[in-house]
């Protein structure tokens, strides 16, 4: 989902930001704010302090609305992998987040929600603010394609379409890393079959078993 930073003020906030947030970043100034609060039709006020961009889709408006994040098959169909969009988004909460699941089940009782804690994080915002200031597309709406990933590869795809992304990956000229990390992810006995189809190029495979036994080890 490429899109040009600055389509509102809110864009390198990763497309949302409370009014905290927005207070700390400028030294507690309300004026600095007005911008953000007045975005002449490209910000929206969310709910109570919280701002998001006007150009979010139903879905990222949907999982900003209940607090959590767009996961799993959801972003991985966005990002242009193959991979079937499902026809209820997948969200992603904290454990124990009441707040969100109370918005959830009156507001998206269809969204095939996951309570994970996630082993990679959303960027915080002063990450966020980092990398787009070095012309990054920063997104605090969705979790990292690497933690969609994981968890739909743990729960929502089965052994095959696990296998046709993996083997779909490694074909589309992934980055090694990121094929070596698609691996220590997927279901063990997936990766074996796509082993003796001799389908996972060397240097992934090294790079895989060396992650693997960390993980092992760890
Ligand atoms: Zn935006
Ligand atoms: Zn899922």
């Amino acid at each position: 989902m490429l899109r040009s930073t600055g389509e509102s003020p809110l864009c390198s906030f990763g497309h949302i930001a409370t009014h905290a947030e927005l207070l700390r970043t400028f030294h507690g100034q309300e004026s600095a704010i007005i911008p953000f609060r007045m975005g002449y039709g490209r910000t929206e006020l969310l709910r109570m302090g919280v701002y998001i961009c006007s150009h979010l889709t139903e879905e990222e408006r949907l999982a900003a609305w209940c607090g959590g994040h767009l996961d799993c098959v959801t972003v991985l169909a966005g990002l242009g992998l193959p991979i079937a969009a499902p026809d209820h988004p997948h969200l992603r909460f904290r454990r124990g987040q009441r707040g969100a699941a109370a918005r959830w089940r009156a507001d998206a009782p269809l969204a095939r929600v996951h309570w994970s804690g996630p082993r990679t994080r959303v960027p915080s915002l002063e990450a966020t603010k980092r990398s787009a200031r070095k012309g990054g597309l920063p997104d605090r709406l969705r979790m990292p394609w690497r933690e969609a990933l994981r968890q739909a590869m743990t729960t929502c795809l089965t052994y095959a379409e696990s296998g046709e992304l993996l083997a779909a990956m490694c074909d589309d000229g992934f980055a090694a890393e990121d094929l070596a990390h698609a691996i220590t992810v997927a279901p063990r006995r997936v990766y074996v079959a796509l082993l003796r189809l001799g389908a996972i190029p060397q240097d992934v495979q090294r790079i895989a078993s060396e992650a693997l036994e960390r993980e092992h080890h760890s």
